[in-house]
């Protein structure tokens, strides 16, 4: 590539969450003349939910979607940069940095925010993937809706899986339960919310081990690991809801991670073990991984990259 094709950036930020818009609404304030990349889901997480009741400042609540909507618009009208695209390899061997979008445009930023966030884990059958999108899904609130009046199952026993199953006990005739403990995760009251719930029936102590269906979902075979007993039950969707992964493989080699995969910054800050390379968000965050909290470390890190490109003296 002929150095003339490379795009320079004063700060780029990688991810289109909360942590990413709030950073670029943050940056483009202090004139960083922040340029923003979206990823493949833009608006992050957030767009895959309904209702949001627990972000402050929208007393009556607000839909997942609507709420990133603002978050852009936001950043836009303060002057950031807003952009579609991938993020798909970098090089901060030298300064300044190097990403690649989509594997082929060079940029090379003075300083770069990582808020690329986590996406749904699965649980690694060789039938959930063959199936995923013909009746497997890790998003009741994207494809509830096939699945009116029918019976489905879905995997998991924290908060996410609780609020889906809960979602879905609106859709559904029946919402069959599958956790593999003989207990929850899930907050108290959403705990409480699903056992109170008639249509949801909980498998403890279960593990599923097949997916059933030629060309689409009509059964899961799951094995109860205490009495060593397994049962068929038909269904038409299953739903998968055990979690998240940080998505930070791009960055592996070059950022100090957590055996999970998760990007370590220094306490307090949004510092990575690479000065101008800042992380925000869930793909640093397992303990909060709120839309607030992303918010706040989004800011946190466009504060630290002011900081970082005044001290260098980057213009
Ligand atoms: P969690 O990590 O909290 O829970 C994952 C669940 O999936 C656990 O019950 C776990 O079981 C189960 N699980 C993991 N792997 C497997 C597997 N291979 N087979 C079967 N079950 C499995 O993830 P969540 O996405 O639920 O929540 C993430 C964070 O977001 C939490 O802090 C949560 O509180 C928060 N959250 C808050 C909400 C709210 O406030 N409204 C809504 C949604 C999430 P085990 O318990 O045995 O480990």
């Amino acid at each position: 590539m002929n150095n003339n094709d490379i795009e320079k950036v004063h700060c780029l930020i990688i991810g289109s969450g909360p942590a990413g818009y709030t950073a670029a609404i943050y940056a483009a304030r202090a004139n960083l003349k922040p340029v923003l990349y979206q990823g493949i889901q833009p608006g992050g997480q957030l767009t895959i939910t309904t209702e949001v009741e627990n972000y402050p400042g929208y007393p009556e609540g607000v839909q997942g979607p609507d709420m990133m909507v603002h978050f852009e618009k936001q950043a836009t009208r303060m002057g950031a940069d807003i952009r579609f695209g991938l993020a798909t390899k970098v090089d901060f061997a030298t300064h300044p940095y190097s990403v690649w979008i989509d594997e082929e445009k060079q940029l090379q930023a003075d300083a770069v925010i990582i808020a690329t966030g986590a996406s749904a884990k699965w649980l690694g059958l060789e039938s959930e993937q063959r199936l995923n999108g013909y009746g497997v899904s890790a998003c009741a609130v994207c494809d509830g809706f096939f699945f009116r009046g029918k019976e489905v199952a879905i995997v998991g026993a924290g908060d996410t899986a609780a609020e889906e199953a809960l979602y879905l006990s609106k859709l559904c005739t029946t919402v069959h339960m599958i956790v593999r403990r003989d207990q929850m995760r899930a907050s108290k009251v959403m705990q409480d919310r699903v056992l109170n719930s008639p249509n949801i029936k909980i498998y403890w102590n279960s593990e599923t081990d097949e997916v059933i269906g030629d060309n689409k979902v009509e059964a899961v075979r799951i094995k109860n690991i205490v009495s060593g007993e397994s049962q068929t039950i038909p269904v038409n969707g299953f739903f998968v809801a055990i979690g998240h992964q940080p998505n930070s493989d791009i960055f592996k080699g070059w950022l100090d991670m957590d055996e999970a995969g998760y990007i370590k910054t220094i306490a307090g800050s949004s510092k990575t073990n690479i000065d101008g390379v800042f992380a925000s968000g869930d793909v640093q965050d397992k303990i909060y991984r709120q839309a607030v909290t992303a918010a706040g470390s989004g800011c946190m890190a466009a504060l630290d990259a002011e900081r970082y490109l005044g001290a260098m003296g980057f213009h």
